[in-house]
């Protein structure tokens, strides 16, 4: 009994992984992320990428295999993928964003549950954070 209900009042989590498994992300799901962001800057919308953005140190990455990392222009921030399947997990900021806050963007593509995102606001934008 006292397992189920710590079960049911553990916060909810965000779990997102590439294809192969390798590179796991997690981010707190409660509250929920205000928007997902379909990123149409030169490089997102390349990548198919559509971005929930949390502070940095609310994310935690496991790596069991490699990864890559693509910077340009202003390099202010690292675009990464799995290097064994190729998915594009995460952005990792290389400077603080307007407002003081390290954010990173991690690719809602690679959400384990598609059903945690069902009621997040669906947003096109050109806007990184
Ligand atoms: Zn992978
Ligand atoms: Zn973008």
């Amino acid at each position: 009994m006292s397992d189920q209900k710590e079960a049911a009042n553990k916060p909810k989590q965000l779990n997102f992984s590439c294809h192969c498994g390798a590179i796991k992300v997690s981010v707190p799901g409660d509250p929920a992320p205000e928007h997902i962001n379909e990123c149409m800057c030169s490089n997102c919308r390349k990548h198919g990428a559509a971005w929930v953005y949390f502070p940095v140190e609310k994310v935690t990455i496991t790596k069991t295999g490699p990864t890559k990392a693509y910077l340009w222009d202003e390099k202010i921030c690292e675009f990464t993928w799995c290097e064994a399947c190729g998915c594009t997990m995460y952005w990792y900021p290389t400077a603080i964003f307007p407002g003081g806050i390290k954010k990173m963007g991690i690719n809602t593509r690679c959400i384990d549950n598609l059903d945690d995102l069902a009621r997040v606001e669906w947003r096109v934008t050109w806007d990184m954070v």
